[in-house]
């Protein structure tokens, strides 16, 4: 079978190996979609801090199952699945309380173990969920990311009731505020410098958008939510000048969530944090519920990622999607790949 592999800085490498031989614990699939995400970008440059060369990228995936191992039950071949792309350990202190998703030696599919950038993959039946009759392979790729906005949502309990300010209308920033509407949210505002990327939030149906390089955000959140204020913070742009905006627009005692993932170490306004008790809550990938939550979301119409799929490439042109990205950084959210 064909697999691509990043073998250095800005390289692609395609090559013939055998077929896998499955597990009794696994499936095999036929790769149909794989999603180029901003980690993918970030290894691609050589310029991620967890991930080392060659890796075959690939951790947002949908397929058919070919074959069942032994002992699987309950996937059966020719269904269309995804899996979650964590493997971790069981034992350890997170891992024992349900929160796998920070597991001690978590290893993720496609950034530290190879991933689904090949014609088959095999994956451990426990990582697998089916998708819903009606949903494209396309779209089932798209479930990976989007489960990191609910996941995100929950980090500070619940959203229900509140006004939820997103900080970042990429892909991520995206489905966490579509999130925060599914969730019960009472409205959303999310912002960006991007028109471009604020118009395909209007499009998943986030209620208030605001573009903060012309407007300040004291007076966006006004806008949204009049004299209510804005009662949680969700920063999805991963550098220190949204973090301290957030401190300077949140009221006292809440909380402001990271999903953004940090080049550099930013200074972050601490003695407000102090100050006015805020929270300043972390947040990582998913865990199960999450995941299977996001999957009913995305099948009931509460979570739309069609807007999001900026463009399709094929197997072949890998190499030339990250050169699309490169070139088209605005207007590229999710970028698929289809075998
Ligand atoms: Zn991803
Ligand atoms: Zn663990």
């Amino acid at each position: 079978m064909k697999q691509a592999v990043l073998t250095s800085p800005e390289t692609i490498t395609f090559s013939e190996i055998d077929k896998p031989v499955i597990k009794p614990n696994e499936i095999l699939m036929k790769v149909k979609n794989i999603g180029i995400c901003g980690s993918d970008i970030h290894a691609y440059y050589g310029k991620h801090p967890f991930m080392s060369f060659p890796i075959r990228l690939g951790h947002e995936m949908a397929g058919e199952v070919v074959e069942v191992g032994s002992e699987v039950k309950g996937i059966n071949v020719g269904d269309l699945v995804t899996a979650m792309p964590q493997e971790f350990c069981h034992e350890c202190e997170p891992c024992k309380s349900g929160r796998y998703n920070i597991c001690d030696t978590l290893e993720v599919i496609g950034c530290q173990t190879p991933g689904a950038a090949c014609e088959y993959f095999n994956v451990d039946s426990a990582l697998i969920k089916k998708i819903p009759d009606g949903m494209s392979a396309r779209i089932a790729a798209t479930i990976e990311p989007a489960a990191v906005g609910v996941h995100a949502v929950r980090r500070s309990g619940s959203v229900k009731g509140m006004n939820v300010v997103v900080m970042g209308a990429g892909t991520i920033g995206n489905v966490t505020a579509q999130a925060a509407m599914a969730e019960g949210a009472k409205s959303v505002l999310i912002t960006d410098f991007s028109d471009y990327r604020l118009e395909l939030a209007g499009k998943c149906g986030i209620p208030h958008t605001a573009n903060t390089g012309k407007v300040s955000m004291q007076d966006a959140i006004k806008e949204a939510f009049g004299g209510e204020g804005a009662d949680i913070f969700f920063e999805c742009v991963g550098i220190g000048a949204t973090v301290n905006q957030a401190i300077e627009c949140s009221k006292k005692g809440h909380d402001i969530v990271i999903v953004g993932v940090y080049g550099t170490t930013p200074e972050i306004n601490m003695a407000w944090v102090q100050d006015r008790e805020f929270r300043l809550i972390g947040s990582l990938m998913y865990v199960e519920k999450d995941f299977q939550d996001t999957i009913d979301y995305m099948a009931a119409g509460k979570i739309n990622m069609e807007p999001l799929v900026s463009k399709v490439f094929k197997f072949d042109e890998y190499q030339e999607a990250f050169k699309y990205i490169e070139n088209n950084k605005d207007e590229s959210l999710k970028i698929l790949i289809e075998m």
